[in-house]
């Protein structure tokens, strides 16, 4: 044995014919970078067989070239040669991003991450895995062709396996990467998938069919040529130049169809498929005049994608005709053009992405696609849930978003449905109320997800509140706000500016009526404001102290104080002038202190807000307020509930809080951790004993094993 045999056969690996697929496409400078990635990717895996003995190194080398012979860009081939070193070679992620660029090293990770999921189907539910595994996938559709590619090669390979691996991956395939080749219109992937899967988990039926195929192969191929040259001379007498294939049906398709149209072998092979490939639309159409007026067509058979196309993308014109000895001729009728997309589906929209495309253009092609999904959605109802995560994470800057009519919109990331209320018109934003998110009322913070169906509910007198500047993200939202609340503000400012300045009067010990119009005239001589409601708004926005006003104006009179102590009633409908702080939410019942802030008018804490205690100190700056005796009003309050995981007490929990007739403003779930889970409820209550009646409530759950009120 030669010594060196090993060494030889690692080297005979080469990277010839990727290079040859990827030069009909790339640079010259990105297929150095390829080459780099292979020579990295062979040293990394140097020493380490496949199942079949084979080098590792040919497993991603075939992944890129799958790759490559659907034209994606450089960085997905090489990540695709790399896609395995960071798992199971000492390469890091670090060292890719160093050598190869930050992208190249994410579209690693994310393989890489789809991989580790994939160890996990052993122990979980499928549906569970397929969940997690589609969401990890959201993040850039060249992972998941990468996925794919890797999926197809592992599927052509898989005799190495043993029947348990051979029959647990086939499942997988067929359950979920083929539908996903499929919704991409990865046709030719699809099918290839579904043929094998078929032959590893149905190996007794294969054979039977594949023997089948190829004692009528003899046969076929003669009729098959007949009709070739008939259609062929067909359309040449029409002018119509064309291209046109024969197609074979796959094993699996076979099958299916013997199975779903209860056909036997003979009926289902006894069908004829043929592709015409036409240099423009105008000739699809050409070709059909030409081929119905040759042979009959098969009534309720014709099909235009073209006018309608599939939901991926698909266009086509199909057909089925009596060909010359009684059978049926299937045709399907397209361009060159719709051709690439017919069998590379979403890749095509990188496929053509040559440099002066614009980037815009592909945008706008993904958002087409995007759209297309909405369609799919409604044609069928299961493989909604598949989507709703495969709607996808393409643009990482934006989210797109259906309204009610099933247009899409793009918004920014981290828009809310107040941003998507102002998208659609101010007059709807500046009247939004709340907000319908897929069906489920939603508040208005809501982060919107790609996806999402928002529909917003409006009021005839509702107004903009400030609280929402907190989360509004576009500038069109932002800025109408602003300026309705400006106008807005200036009238509540002033009546609040009144009752402050009252109040601090009457801390001085004076009466508000006591304060004589020669008093305002004297004190607006001296003062940069020119009008009583200009002081009265400055000190309602808080950017006049109250006490400092009241001294003012008294040190101009020679009134003595005479009443006591004031405090102002808050009833909370006052407007945007007085607030109610988010750290402690205060209601109703709670002891509240009131803080003047800057530009903001009154911020109401609860007396022991941990936020405050700077304040507490500088009795200038804060206000004694107090409740109303019935505020007919519902505040937000957090709990926090500590319960045990166990399936449905979500459901107990809500209907404990809506018999005690309170609402759930939002719910949020950690992840459980041992027995226990921790669900933050926001939810709205009169008071405080409304809300001790709600606790006492929830107490009687068993499963509820601790209950506190988060106040920051
Ligand atoms: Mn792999």
């Amino acid at each position: 044995m030669p010594p060196h045999a090993p060494a030889l056969a690692f080297s005979a690996v080469s990277p010839a014919t990727l290079i040859g697929v990827a030069a009909t496409y790339l640079k010259g400078e990105d297929i150095q970078l390829l080459e780099r990635a292979f020579a990295v990717a062979a040293t990394a895996h140097h020493g380490q067989l496949r199942k079949s003995g084979e080098p590792y190194i040919t497993h991603p080398l075939l992944v890129a070239t799958i790759l490559a012979e659907w034209h994606l860009d450089a960085q997905a081939l090489m990540a695709a040669l790399l896609h395995d070193t960071v798992e199971d070679t000492h390469t890091t992620s670090n060292e890719i991003a160093q050598q190869f660029g930050k992208a190249v090293s994410e579209l690693v990770e994310g393989v890489s991450k789809l991989d580790r999921l994939e160890f996990q189907t052993e122990q979980q539910a499928q549906a569970e895995n397929f969940r997690k595994m589609l969401l990890a996938m959201a993040r850039d559709v060249r992972v998941i062709l990468i996925k794919l590619a890797d999926r197809l090669h592992n599927m052509r390979t898989l005799e190495a396996m043993d029947e348990g691996r051979q029959r647990r991956i086939a499942r997988e395939t067929l359950d979920i990467y083929g539908p996903i080749a499929n919704r991409l219109g990865l046709h030719a992937v699809f099918q290839e998938m579904q043929d094998l899967c078929f032959r590893y988990l149905f190996p007794n039926r294969y054979q039977v069919l594949s023997k089948a195929i190829k004692a009528a192969r003899g046969n076929r191929r003669e009729v098959v040529s007949k009709i070739l040259s008939a259609l062929t001379q067909r359309l040449e007498s029409f002018g119509v130049e064309a291209v046109i294939t024969g197609r074979e049906k796959n094993i699996s398709s076979i099958y299916n169809k013997m199975l779903g149209k209860s056909l036997s072998f003979s009926e289902v092979l006894d069908i004829y498929g043929f592709r015409i490939l036409v240099k423009d639309v105008a000739h699809c159409y050409l070709a059909l005049g030409a081929l119905h007026t040759f042979y009959k067509p098969f009534p309720g058979k014709f099909k235009d994608y073209i006018a309608l196309p599939k939901s991926n993308g698909y266009q086509s014109l199909h057909t089925t005709l009596f060909g010359p000895f009684g059978t049926p001729i299937e045709i399907q009728i397209r361009t060159h053009d719709m051709h690439k997309i017919a069998e590379a589906g979403v890749a095509s929209h990188w496929l053509y992405k040559s440099s002066d495309t614009p980037l815009s253009d592909v945008q706008q092609k993904t958002h087409q696609w995007l759209q297309s999904l909405l369609e799919m959605q409604t044609e069928s109802g299961d493989a909604v849930e598949f989507l709703e995560h495969l709607k996808v994470d393409l643009f990482p800057d934006a989210v797109y978003v259906f309204t009610p009519k099933g247009t899409i919109k793009s918004l920014p990331r981290g828009s809310t449905p107040v941003d998507f209320a102002y998208d659609v018109h101010t007059d709807i934003g500046n009247r939004c109320v709340a907000a319908k998110i897929n069906n489920e009322l939603s508040p208005l913070r809501t982060i919107l997800t790609n996806g999402d169906r928002v529909e917003i509910i409006t009021a005839e007198n509702a107004a903009p509140n400030p609280a929402w500047l907190n989360y509004a993200v576009t500038a069109k939202a932002r800025s109408k706000i602003r300026h309705y609340l400006r106008t807005m503000l200036a009238d509540e400012s002033i009546v609040l500016g009144q009752r402050l300045l009252n109040q601090a009067l009457r801390a001085l010990h004076v009466s508000p009526h006591d304060i004589k119009d020669a008093q305002w005239e004297l004190f607006l001589k001296g003062d940069r404001s020119k009008t009583r409601d200009e002081v009265l708004e400055e000190i309602g926005l808080g950017r006049r102290l109250n006490i400092v006003v009241a001294r003012g104006l008294l040190s101009r009179s020679d009134i003595q104080s005479q009443e006591g102590l004031g405090s102002i009633t808050i009833r909370g409908s006052e407007g945007v002038a007085i607030q109610f702080a988010h750290c402690c939410r205060p209601i109703p019942g709670d002891p509240i202190i009131g803080i003047i802030k800057k530009g903001q008018g009154l911020m109401i804490h609860t007396q022991d807000c941990r936020a405050i205690r700077q304040f507490r100190t500088d009795p200038d700056k804060w206000v004694d307020v107090e409740w109303e005796n019935d505020t007919g009003k519902l505040f937000d309050v957090a709990i926090k509930l500590m319960v045990v995981n166990r399936r449905g007490v979500l459901a107990i929990v809500a209907s404990a809080i809506s018999e005690a007739q309170s609402n759930i403003d939002s719910v949020s779930i950690a992840k459980p951790d041992g027995a226990y889970t921790e669900i933050n409820f926001t939810v709205q209550v009169k008071d405080r004993s409304h809300l001790a009646t709600l606790l006492h409530h929830l107490r009687e759950i068993p499963e509820v094993v601790r209950i506190t009120r988060v106040q920051n």
